[in-house]
């Protein structure tokens, strides 16, 4: 291409701090060198592509802002070249304009049909090739910023749904959201006649690390109790923070015993964990009350089966802490006034923990 160099190139065409980068794909080394000259004295940043293989290479690796293309270069030529970029769903946002010695109508329909956002004809004036940029990038840049403004609100209704999901002290759900959850999952089970659980949990003398070691340790237990019962938990269960200390796993298609052994293995974690807070070394144990649809024929809704369960929590406190507790009704009557430990201790992997001593009344 030929151009000429006649007007001092206009002031630095930046947008916020950043110079825009252009690619310039050409194989004549005399006319990319002039070119970049220009553009680099106009403030351009400038890179170049003496091959359509070398520009297929560069365009996703450095993403100029704009690629000022020659038809004419080693293949693959410039067309296919504005082809691969239009297609590619990132870099088709990217403006080609197209340099052609061609004036007639029918290259500038195929230039424009295959996806050039403008041309210019060569030669062409310094003055020119800037006007046909600007304008390119102008439409870019008012693109990109709309991009930028779509993903900020994207990501804002993102934190926003999460907020409104989730308890910000536990990363677990909230109360809310929980009662929701277990809503639809009761329905499910009164529909499809599948088994439904749920365990309370309540650390025990929770109190006490507030009150021995400051909020700020009690709220590091919270943290990582939550943690811990998130990775207890199997992925199907609904993990939530009921209440300040308090806790609910909510067990779709789990029937009672499975529910316990689920709870037990928690309550069996949380009594093995130390939680480090500054160099202070914190041992806290779990209560957890287990209660179970439609085994329990007095549940009539969700709400009946929480207060089996808390009742059930309740008894455990009462009984030792440190322990789950099944509600009575909740179980098959072979285990009702069975010690579930046997089933615990089955259900440890290593075979090595001593399990609840559990007790079904
Ligand atoms: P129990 O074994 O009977 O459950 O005894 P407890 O001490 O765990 O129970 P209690 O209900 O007496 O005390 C619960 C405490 O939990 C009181 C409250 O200040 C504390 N708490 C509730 N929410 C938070 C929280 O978000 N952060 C911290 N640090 N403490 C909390
Ligand atoms: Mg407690
Ligand atoms: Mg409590």
């Amino acid at each position: 291409m030929q151009g000429e160099l006649t007007t001092t190139p206009p002031k630095s065409p930046t947008v916020a701090t950043r110079k825009f980068r252009i690619l310039i794909v050409d194989d004549d080394r005399d006319s990319v060198d002039l070119l970049s000259q220009w553009l680099t004295m106009g403030g351009y940043e400038v890179t170049t592509a003496a091959t359509g293989q070398e520009a297929l290479r560069r365009v996703p690796a450095d993403r100029p802002d704009l690629v000022l293309l020659d038809l004419l270069i080693p293949p693959p030529d410039g067309l296919q070249v504005m082809r691969a970029i239009k297609r590619d769903r990132v870099l088709s946002t990217i403006p080609v304009v197209v340099m052609t010695v061609k004036r007639d109508v029918k290259s500038k329909v195929e230039c424009l049909k295959n996806g050039a956002d403008d041309f210019i004809v060569k030669p062409f004036h310094f003055d020119e090739l800037d006007a046909v940029l600007r304008s390119s990038l102008k439409k870019r840049y008012l693109y990109t910023s709309l991009e930028r403004a779509n993903q900020q609100l994207r990501d804002a209704n993102d934190r926003l749904l999460k907020l409104t999901v989730t308890d910000e002290r536990t990363n677990l759900l909230n109360d809310r959201y929980l009662k929701r959850r277990l809503a639809e999952e009761f329905k499910r089970a009164q529909r499809y006649g599948t088994p439904l659980s749920v365990t309370m949990l309540d650390l025990d003398h929770f109190k006490q690390v507030n009150d021995k070691y400051g909020h700020d340790c009690g709220d590091l237990v919270l943290r990582e109790f939550g943690r811990l019962l998130s990775e207890s938990a199997r992925t199907t269960d609904i993990v939530g923070r009921y209440g300040g200390e308090e806790f609910l796993v909510v067990l779709p298609n789990t029937d009672g015993i499975r529910a316990a052994i689920v709870a037990e293995r928690i309550r069996k974690a949380a009594e093995e964990h130390i939680y480090k807070f500054k160099e202070l070394l914190v041992r806290i144990t779990v209560s957890a009350g287990v209660a179970s649809y439609p085994a329990n024929a007095q549940v009539r809704e969700e709400n009946d089966l929480l207060r089996a369960a808390d009742q059930a929590l309740y008894r455990a406190k009462q009984v030792s802490r440190n322990r789950v507790i099944v509600d009575r009704a909740s179980m098959p009557p072979d285990v009702l006034d069975g010690d579930l430990s046997a089933i615990f201790k089955a259900s440890y992997e290593d075979n090595l923990g001593q399990g609840g001593k559990d007790e079904t009344r």
